[in-house]
């Protein structure tokens, strides 16, 4: 479908976009500390600034949150907040810029910090941790073992269960991270201890769900033989993104001009090396002047440091066919676009709220972000949000999980599809909408 000027500027409109300001203002008021309170007393507790890892959204200056050690003590949170008639949010690093950790009022809030048990697998190729465990860990002692986990998303220093529960990705011909789980623990809203593993009915609900079943409290996924890549930043001509991102090596990416014809392409190949490889990291430049590196593969993709000032913004999953369309209406419509866009891909995967749920397809995931500067909620941002989105709506485009999205939950019903069997898995594990606050209700339904 193909939208016209005037059709795509009355279903974005300014009024939405309005809308999202005027809401975290009123979130910011009634934002308030958030401890335990009679809740488990015994259980150590850490204090967490009140706000996203880029400062979109600032709900208050810090809290005290409980921050469990064991899986025992999760539960016995979460029965005490069954007890008291409480609600319960799980709490990662906070890089999720839609901020679905926090939550309303009364909500307590549970830092899975000192979940953190890590454990490997040498035979099976299988890394088993608890969610608290930073990426970079995983990365740092997983190619100590001579394995290399694939899938994962550019920053490092996310924990494992924010990284899974958001479906983040890398660029790959692979599902997201969550695709790469084979078995998890998780601590129901009944206070119940459930493991899945890989044929539980519920897992592939569980993969992709923003803490809305349960606190995640132990993961297994499988990892690949380890593998260094060697990436080289090259212009492209924009019109050739298809090509660029699909056939110039596995993990490659690409920065997109949205206002001229030349893009810029991060190819990335496996770099020919023997065992035992090395773990060292080389950068140069070519005869051409092109900038190059080689390395193990998660210190050359996977590695990315935050810019500052900090950024913020979303992301689509489109279907890599009707995607052309996308780029077109890039050109030509007021998007209120940066002057670049991310695209990467990834393959559909099981998880009923993944980007792609055709496992046979491959989907681009085109992201958009701007510096915050400081400024919470800047409208520039906002705007470009639901004006994007609305142009993704019509080629159906899904929202990334962990970045701002502002659409209402009829239009993600039409997007996610099993959003329905999702919604009947989350009632029977948690009844009594432990886990599902006012702010989860307004996306979902
Ligand atoms: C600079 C930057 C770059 C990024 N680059 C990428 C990228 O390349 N690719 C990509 O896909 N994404 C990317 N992201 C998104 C990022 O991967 C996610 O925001 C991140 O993985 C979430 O981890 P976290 O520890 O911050 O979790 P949080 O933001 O704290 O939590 C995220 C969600 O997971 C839930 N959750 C956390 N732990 C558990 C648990 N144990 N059980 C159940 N639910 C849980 C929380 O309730 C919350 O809803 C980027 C983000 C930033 C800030």
């Amino acid at each position: 479908m193909v939208l016209s000027r005037r059709s795509f500027l009355l279903r974005s409109g300014a009024t939405a976009a309005g809308l999202i300001g005027c809401q975290s203002w009123r979130e910011r008021l009634h934002a308030k500390a958030i401890s335990g309170g009679k809740i488990g007393a015994s259980i150590d507790s850490i204090s967490i600034p009140l706000r996203d890892w880029s400062g979109f959204t600032v709900f208050g200056e810090s809290a005290v949150v409980l921050a469990p050690r064991t899986e025992a003590e999760v539960v016995e949170i979460v029965r005490q907040c069954r007890q008291h008639n409480r609600q319960c949010r799980v709490v990662g690093r906070r890089t999720s810029w839609n901020t679905k950790w926090y939550g309303d009022g009364d909500t307590l809030m549970l830092s899975t910090v000192h979940l953190d048990a890590l454990s490997f697998d040498q035979e099976a190729g299988t890394v088993t941790c608890g969610p608290g465990v930073l990426l970079e860990t995983i990365h740092r002692e997983a190619w100590a073992r001579g394995f290399t986990l694939s899938n994962a998303p550019a920053p490092p220093w996310v924990s494992i269960g924010g990284a899974v529960s958001t479906g983040s990705h890398g660029s790959l011909m692979g599902g997201s991270l969550s695709s790469r789980l084979t078995s998890c623990r998780l601590v129901t809203g009944q206070g119940r201890v459930v493991e899945m593993n890989a044929d539980h009915p519920h897992l592939d609900a569980a993969r992709i769900s923003l803490g809305m079943l349960g606190v995640m409290t132990q993961l297994t996924l499988k990892l690949d033989p380890a593998f260094r890549l060697k990436l080289v930043q090259q212009p492209i001509a924009t019109d050739q993104w298809r090509q660029a991102l699909l056939d110039s090596g596995p993990m490659s990416f690409i920065h997109a001009s949205t206002t001229d014809p030349t893009s810029t392409l991060f190819k990335v190949v496996p770099e020919a090396s023997v065992p035992p490889l090395s773990d060292e990291v080389l950068t140069g430049e070519d005869a051409q002047g092109q900038f190059w590196m080689t390395g193990p593969a998660h210190l050359v993709v996977m590695n990315f440091q935050p810019p500052s000032p900090t950024i913020a913004g979303s992301e689509w999953a489109v279907p890599v066919d009707l995607f052309a369309n996308v780029m077109d209406a890039f050109q030509s419509l007021d998007l209120s676009l940066p002057s670049m866009v991310w695209l990467k891909k990834v393959m559909g995967e099981s998880a009923l709220l993944a980007s792609g749920n055709d496992p046979s397809k491959v989907y681009v995931e085109c992201g958009a972000y701007y510096d915050v500067e400081g400024r919470q909620s800047p409208r520039k941002i906002v705007e470009m949000v639901r004006k994007i989105e609305t142009l993704m709506l019509a080629y159906g485009g899904r929202p990334h999980l962990s970045k701002l999205i502002s659409m209402t939950p009829a239009e993600m019903q039409l997007v996610y599809p099993a959003l329905t069997t999702f919604q009947q898995v989350r009632r029977q594990l948690d009844p009594q909408n432990i886990f599902y606050t006012q702010r989860l209700a307004k996306l979902f339904g």
